[in-house]
């Protein structure tokens, strides 16, 4: 087969990279105002994430890949959540939960102008007793008198504080050594993207959606919850209940069952949980309110589910209470505020009758097999041969990009390496994934297509 101008390092590389894993995830913690997305625009220089384009779905990144030394990782950035909502020390211990959940290590860090404070030492422990590794980063040591206050913070109880100015990028560079001796190569959880043992689902949705009714109802029917496994830190977390002659692990349950009582923040600290339970989920069941209007806030959970790259669900909820109008505009807004994920398996229940539970499972289980298609290269090629016989790309500057080749680089979800001869517009991307979806399946799932143009 011929490379087509591509270098055949090139090519391994791409589909590597196209293809990787998951990677290791290092947590940013720390007060308000200590400098948390300083260092963080520090260690992601100018890997900015990449905004795709998605109409109809806000973007709400906090996660980030990052390269030091050659290795690969993710960042999650809490610097730019919201504050104020839960009070200072709630939203710092958030923060710090979040972290512990679904992070390969942290960097704490401090402000070394101002010392450690309460909430610092508070954090200390939270973070202690979740046993990741922890990067201790003094932040704000611009120059060497700074240094004795880094030393001041050995109080802490951490191991080495790391003088850095994250203003400045002095010492960043040792610490992101520490960094890297603190992440595994491979994250070690068991999160979304590991294998084996029960498949582990994760109820998401706005609060009041019925979250804890429909597990109630799952559980209930079938002669239940086989067991409860204690989380590491806190309470049990996760359960696992026997559904359709399997059992199946639903994620992060604590964060359904236990009621929130906040009147502000609460919805902060249900996107924190959310976010959480589809890091540790295969795939994400989301519910939606079908007495409401399909919101903002669900299209931001559901992007939630999407960008982590999980397979998913939609369960409309509370079917009982639909008449002929309201069904009639709920079918308008399906059509306008999902269209990006038309591809979702949908399920219309009531946890309250118990409508359609039956139903579930099976959705569940075609979106999982979704996740996990993989199209041999042979078929994709004589697939992408036809697609671009039959409908090229249009002609730009008197040239016409072309589709030379491509391969599947991995699963769970689906991620695709396309080879072109020139720039491949996103409108010709879409087409190129609804033909790949009408051509494989890949019910319930997102995929990813990355496309290297020849030089
Ligand atoms: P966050 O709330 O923890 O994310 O903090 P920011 O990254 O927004 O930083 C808060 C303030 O501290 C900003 O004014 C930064 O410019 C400043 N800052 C951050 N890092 C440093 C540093 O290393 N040295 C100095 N002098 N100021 C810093
Ligand atoms: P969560 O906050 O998402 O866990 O929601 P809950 O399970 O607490 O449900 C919120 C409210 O919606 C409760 O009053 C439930 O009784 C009600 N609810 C849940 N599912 C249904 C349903 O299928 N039909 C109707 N009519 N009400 C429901």
């Amino acid at each position: 087969a011929t490379h087509e101008g591509f270098d055949p390092e090139e090519i391994e590389g791409a589909i590597d990279e196209a293809g990787h894993g998951p990677l290791p995830v290092l947590a940013v913690v720390g007060r308000p105002n200590v400098g948390k997305s300083t260092l963080v625009n520090r260690i992601i220089g100018r890997r900015e994430a990449v905004v795709q384009d998605k109409p109809g779905v806000t973007r709400d990144r906090v996660t980030y890949e990052a390269e030091w030394a050659g290795r690969r990782f993710k960042v999650v950035d809490t610097g730019g959540w919201e504050q104020d909502v839960l009070g200072l020390d709630a939203a710092v211990a958030a923060q710090a939960e979040y972290a512990i959940e679904t992070a390969d290590a942290v960097v704490f860090v401090v402000d070394s102008t101002v010392g450690a404070t309460d909430t610092d030492e508070a954090v200390v422990k939270l973070l202690r007793r979740a046993g990741k590794p922890v990067v201790l980063c003094a932040n704000k040591v611009d120059g060497q008198s700074g240094e004795a206050d880094a030393t001041a913070l050995w109080s802490l109880g951490l191991g080495e504080p790391h003088p850095v100015s994250s203003l400045h990028g002095r010492g960043t560079g040792d610490m992101l050594d520490a960094v890297l001796e603190a992440l595994p190569e491979a994250p070690e959880q068991t999160f979304g993207t590991a294998i084996g043992g029960p498949r582990r689902i994760a109820l998401i949705g706005r609060p009041n959606v019925g979250k804890s009714s429909l597990l109630n109802k799952v559980a209930g029917e079938e002669r239940v919850v086989v067991n409860e496994i204690a989380g590491t830190t806190r309470d049990p977390v996760d359960e696992l209940i026997e559904l359709g002659g399997t059992v199946w692990k639903f994620v992060d349950t604590a964060g359904i069952r236990r009621r929130v009582h906040l009147q502000e923040g609460a919805d902060y600290y249900a996107s924190l949980r959310t976010a959480a339970a589809v890091e540790k989920a295969e795939v994400a069941v989301v519910l939606i309110d079908t007495s409401e209007s399909i919101s903002v806030q669900d299209q931001r959970i559901i992007t939630m589910a999407v960008d982590a790259g999980r397979a998913l669900v939609v369960a409309f909820n509370k079917w009982d209470t639909l008449d002929e109008e309201r069904r009639y505009y709920l079918e308008r807004e399906i059509e306008t505020e999902l269209a990006q994920i038309a591809w979702a398996p949908r399920v219309n229940v009531s946890a309250r009758t118990g409508r359609h539970m039956e139903r579930l499972v099976p959705a569940i289980e075609t979106a999982l097999q979704g996740w996990e298609t993989r199209v041999p290269t042979g078929r994709l090629n004589a697939f992408l041969g036809e697609l671009v016989a039959g409908h090229p790309h249009p002609i730009r500057g008197g040239k016409q990009p072309r589709i030379l080749f491509g391969t599947q680089a991995g699963t769970r979800p689906p991620r695709f390496v396309l080879f072109a001869s020139g720039f491949i517009e996103a409108g010709y991307r879409r087409f190129v994934e609804r033909r790949l979806r009408e051509e494989f399946g890949f019910e319930g799932t997102p995929i990813h297509i990355s496309v290297r143009v020849r030089e």
